[in-house]
């Protein structure tokens, strides 16, 4: 029988984020400070080293991976370990969430590697509010981007939308009306309190019940089953039944007993809860044991069982995880 690994609370972990760099071209303003010290290289993860984490995780029951940063398109080669991980046997799907910002460059390529679906983050449809939330992003350049992905041939391309009250609140319907005439879908994004970004939080949180009463001024809203295998609950729209709208809500409606999800950072570390600091040290094993597997194996099986009944970010959005979302795998 295949292995698989199980966490202490009984949930199957068969989901595995990896951030390949902590490096971006954005600062966007709820994920960095403006001002972000990134790790020095010999820190990061090598690309051999991030593949044969993912063989690891796979010959262990894990069914989906999807690459992350920072924004993973920065990083060298990243192309090539894409075609490299897609097709490791018993992987269902490789997926990937990226700013947008390189996709006309890398949409073609990322599909022929095997990356089945992407997320593409847009916040905003206004360029001057674009350039202030990413504090040096061109939208024009992303909604390329966006084109680009469309006509490569991934099975899907979804919308990510933080959305941060008296920021981007304004854009719920005029972004949702983007998604229906792209026929994409969208999933709004509840703020998460992941390191000081050098604003306060505290009045930030728009809440996805919010969201989705905006939605329902103007849409017949259906209930659904659906799931993509991570955090999001979904709605379809009766009238725009080629879209779905799902929400991500940390706060409101906190999806922990059904977590099948960890996160392998940058550097190496395996965190077991976005919300918590519960960690192994794969970077040290990795480099420790360079030709045997079993250590890394028992001590992944060892580190489940510490993983988190839930996460513990407080309504007040006051920070008490000091890494950023960049280094984190989000
Ligand atoms: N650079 C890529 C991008 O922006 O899509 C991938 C990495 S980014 C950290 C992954 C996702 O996390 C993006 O959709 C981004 O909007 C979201 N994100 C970043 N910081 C967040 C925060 N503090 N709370 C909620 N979502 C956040
Ligand atoms: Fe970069 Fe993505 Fe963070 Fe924005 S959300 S700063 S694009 S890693």
């Amino acid at each position: 029988m295949a292995s698989t690994w199980v966490d202490g609370f009984g949930r199957q972990i068969d989901y595995v984020r990896i951030s390949v760099t902590d490096r971006c071209d954005f600062r966007c303003i709820y994920c960095m400070a403006e001002d972000m010290t990134f790790l020095p290289r010999q820190q990061v993860l090598t690309l051999e080293e991030i593949y044969r984490s993912a063989q690891l995780f796979v010959a262990n029951g894990v069914r989906k991976i999807r690459l992350t940063g920072g924004e993973p398109l920065v990083r060298k080669g990243i192309v090539e370990l894409c075609a490299q991980i897609s097709t490791l046997p018993g992987l269902d799907e490789l997926v990937m969430t990226t700013n947008g910002s390189q996709l006309t460059r890398h949409a073609r390529g990322l599909a022929e590697a095997g990356v089945r679906r992407l997320n593409i983050s847009l916040d905003t449809l206004d360029a001057e509010r674009f350039r202030a939330m990413t504090r040096v992003g061109d939208l024009q350049q992303v909604l390329a981007g966006i084109d680009a992905a469309q006509q490569a041939g991934f099975a899907s391309v979804k919308i990510n939308s933080v959305i941060i009250r008296g920021r981007n609140d304004d854009e719920i319907q005029r972004l949702t009306e983007f998604a229906i005439q792209r026929g994409l879908d969208i999933t709004f994004i509840e703020e998460m309190p992941l390191g000081h970004v050098g604003r306060s939080r505290e009045q930030a949180l728009f809440r996805s019940d919010q969201i989705q009463s905006l939605l329902e001024q103007r849409y017949r809203l259906a209930p659904s089953v659906e799931t993509t295998g991570g955090p999001a609950r979904y709605v379809r729209l009766e009238e725009h039944p080629q879209t779905r709208v799902g929400f991500i809500s940390p706060h409101s409606n906190n999806f922990c007993s059904s977590c099948n999800r960890v996160r392998l950072t940058s550097e190496g570390r395996l965190l077991l809860c976005l919300g918590n600091e519960h960690d192994l040290d794969m970077r040290a094993l990795l480099r420790r044991h360079p030709l045997d597997d079993q250590p890394l194996i028992d001590a992944v099986r060892n580190a489940l069982q510490y993983k988190p009944e839930r996460h513990e970010f407080s309504a007040d959005g006051e920070v008490q995880i000091l890494r950023f979302m960049n280094a984190s795998g989000g």
